[in-house]
C-alpha cells in the first residue's frame, strides 16, 4: 500500500492545542476517530501481516476518543508497551491519512487488567509486574533542541544493536555489510552510498539500520543521525512545499551526517517528492554524508519510481535480507529467551522454530506472548501450553497435513507416480521430488526423521536428513524448484 498525503490534507487549520508534530492539520471528531479506527483494521492486517495483527493489534479496543485524541486499551501491559514501541507511529500515520486530520494516540492497559499481580496463579491478568525490560525505546542520538522541530526524526531503538542481531546463512551478508557501512562512517569515509537493505517484513532491516546508528554514535557521540520513516519524509517535504520552503528543507538536511529512511517503498508514486528526494539525495552524497535506506523490495522492483531514481537508489550497495532458516530461527529464539531472562525448555523453542517460519517478528511475538502468559499464570512452559496460547499463530498448521497428502501433491506437481515415493528407484526424476516430499514432511508435519523415513519405503533417517539439507540448499539457488515447492505448500495449507 502507499500512504497518500495530498497537499490538501495540510490545509491551514492548525489550532493551538494540536500537538507540534501535526501542526497544519485539523483534528477529528470523536465519532470520526472511532470510525477511522474501525476502517483501518483491514489495512493494518495487510500491512503488518495477519499473525502480528492477531497477536498485538486485534486485542486493542477503543477506550475513548476526544479532541483529536484516540485512547486505546490493551489487555496487558506487555501488549501496551509492545504496541507503543512498534506500532504507534504507523497507527498514527494511517489514522491521519484516513482522517486527513491530526491524531494523537494513547494506549493504556484496560482498567480491568490493571490490578497488580498477587503471588502465584491468579487468573489471567496483565499488570505492571511483568513489564519487559526490552521494550523501552532508547533516548539515543537525538539532539532535539539543536534542530528545527520538523527535522526531528524517530528515536533509535536501544535493543536494535549489532550485538543483539543473530546471524545465520540468511542474513550474515547483510549483517557484515551493515557493519562495513558503520565502520566506514566511523572512519570518516562514508562508502556504499546509499546502503540499500531490502527484504520481507520482519526480517531485521530496521534492526540493522538502527544498529548502524548505534555503532556510529558509540564512537562519534556528536554525529547527527536523522532517522525517518518514509511517511515522515513525505510529510516533512509536503509541508515544506506548502510553506514554499524547499530550500530550507534542503538546507536542514545539510547538518545531517547520516540520513536513514525506513521503508522507502512508501515513497513510490509521489512525483514531486521523488524529484526532491533525488536532489536531496545527490546533495548529501556529494557532501560525503551516508545514506541508509530500507524497502520491502530491491530498487529496480519498486513500483512507480522513476528509472533515474531507481538506478540512483541501486548505485551504492544493495543487500537482501532473507528469511532465516530453522537453525537461525532457533538461535534467535534462544537469544530472545535469554534476554527475557526466561528459562525456556528446548522442546518449546524447537516447536516455535519449526512452526513459525515466516519472519522473525512473528517468532519474537510468539515467544513474548507465551513468556508473558507463563509469567502471569505461573503455568509451566510446555509444548502443549505454547500450542494452546499460540493457536492463532499456528492456525495454518492446524489443518492436519499428513505425509500421504504431501506425497500425493508432490507426485502430481512433479508428474511422477505416488508409488515412486516408496520405490527404491534412484533416477533423478523421481529422487528429487521424493526429496522435496521428505523436506515438506519435515516442514509441515511434526513427524520425526525416522518416522518420515519409514513412510518413504522404509528409508533410513539419515536419508531424510540428507534430503532436507539438499532441498534447503537448493531452494535459494533454484527459482523453479522454489516455485514448485511453494505451490505444493500452498495447496497443502489450503492457502
Ligand atoms: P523489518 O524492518 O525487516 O520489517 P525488523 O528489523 O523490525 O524487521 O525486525 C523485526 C523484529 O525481529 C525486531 O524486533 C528485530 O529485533 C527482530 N529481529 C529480526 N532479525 C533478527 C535477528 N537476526 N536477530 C535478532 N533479532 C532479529
Ligand atoms: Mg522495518
Amino acid at each position: 500500500m502507499t500512504f497518500s498525503l495530498p497537499v490538501a490534507a495540510l490545509a491551514p487549520t492548525a489550532t493551538a492545542n494540536v500537538p507540534a508534530t501535526v501542526v497544519g492539520m485539523g483534528s477529528a471528531s470523536p465519532e470520526a476517530l472511532s470510525a477511522a479506527w474501525a476502517s483501518v483494521q483491514p489495512q493494518l492486517e495487510k500491512v503488518f501481516g495477519s499473525a502480528d495483527y492477531a497477536a498485538w493489534l486485534a486485542p486493542l479496543k477503543v477506550m475513548s476518543a476526544t479532541g483529536g485524541q484516540l485512547v486505546l486499551s490493551a489487555p496487558t501491559a506487555f501488549i501496551t508497551q509492545w504496541v507503543e514501541s512498534h506500532y504507534t507511529a504507523h497507527l498514527q500515520a494511517m489514522l491521519e491519512t484516513e482522517l486527513q486530520a491530526s491524531v494523537s494516540l494513547k494506549i493504556h492497559v484496560a482498567p480491568q487488567f490493571t490490578q497488580p499481580l498477587t503471588a502465584a496463579k491468579p487468573a489471567l491478568a496483565g499488570g505492571p509486574a511483568l513489564l519487559p525490560e526490552t521494550a523501552v525505546p532508547a533516548q539515543v542520538t537525538e539532539s532535539a533542541e539543536a534542530q528545527p522541530e520538523w527535522m526531528q526524526g524517530l528515536k533509535l531503538d536501544s535493543r536494535y544493536t549489532f550485538d543483539f542481531f543473530v546471524t545465520g546463512k540468511s542474513n550474515q551478508f547483510a549483517f557484515a555489510a551493515a557493519q562495513g557501512v558503520a565502520k566506514a562512517v566511523q572512519d570518516g569515509k562514508p562508502a556504499f552510498n546509499p546502503f540499500f537493505l531490502h527484504g520481507g517484513v520482519g526480517l531485521g532491516k530496521t534492526h540493522l539500520m538502527h544498529a548502524i546508528g548505534h555503532a556510529v554514535a558509540a564512537t562519534k557521540p556528536n554525529i547527527n543521525i536523522l532517522y525517518l520513516s518514509s511517511e515522515q519524509f513525505l510529510y516533512k517535504f509536503i509541508r515544506a512545499l506548502k510553506n514554499k520552503d524547499t530550500l530550507g528543507f534542503k538546507e536542514a538536511f545539510r547538518n545531517v551526517d547520516i540520513l536513514m529512511i525506513d521503508d522507502i517503498q512508501f515513497i513510490a508514486g509521489k512525483d514531486s517528492t521523488q524529484e526532491e528526494f533525488f536532489h536531496t539525495f545527490n546533495t548529501l552524497v556529494q557532501e560525503g554524508k551516508q545514506i541508509v535506506l530500507t524497502a520491502d523490495r530491491s530498487p529496480h522492483e519498486l513500483p512507480n519510481i522513476e528509472d533515474r531514481l531507481k538506478s540512483r537508489l541501486g548505485s551504492g550497495l544493495t543487500v537482501e535480507v532473507h528469511a532465516p532458516e530453522e537453525e537461525t530461527r532457533l538461535a534467535i529464539l534462544q537469544a530472545k529467551a535469554e534476554s527475557l531472562n526466561f528459562d525456556m525448555p528446548s522442546s518449546v523453542l524447537q516447536l516455535l522454530a519449526t512452526h513459525i517460519a515466516s519472519n522473525v517478528r512473528e517468532l519474537e511475538g510468539a515467544l513474548n506472548r507465551i513468556v508473558a502468559y507463563a509469567r502471569l499464570t505461573g503455568e509451566p512452559m510446555t509444548p502443549d501450553m505454547a500450542r494452546e496460547q499460540l493457536r492463532d499463530l499456528f492456525r495454518v498448521y492446524n489443518r492436519v497435513i499428513t505425509i500421504d497428502d504431501i506425497q500425493q501433491k508432490v507426485a502430481s506437481q512433479f508428474n511422477i507416480r505416488v508409488a515412486d515415493m516408496h520405490s527404491p528407484r534412484r533416477a533423478r526424476e523421481v529422487a528429487r521430488p521424493r526429496q522435496v516430499a521428505m523436506y515438506l514432511a519435515k516442514q509441515l508435519t511434526s513427524r520425526s526423521y525416522p518416522d518420515i523415513g519409514r513412510a518413504f519405503g522404509g528409508r533410513d533417517h539419515t536419508t531424510v536428513i540428507h534430503a532436507c539439507e539438499t532441498i534447503t540448499a537448493l531452494l535459494p539457488r533454484d527459482a523453479q524448484l522454489a516455485e514448485q515447492v511453494d505451490m505444493v505448500t500452498r495447496t497443502l495449507q489450503g492457502r
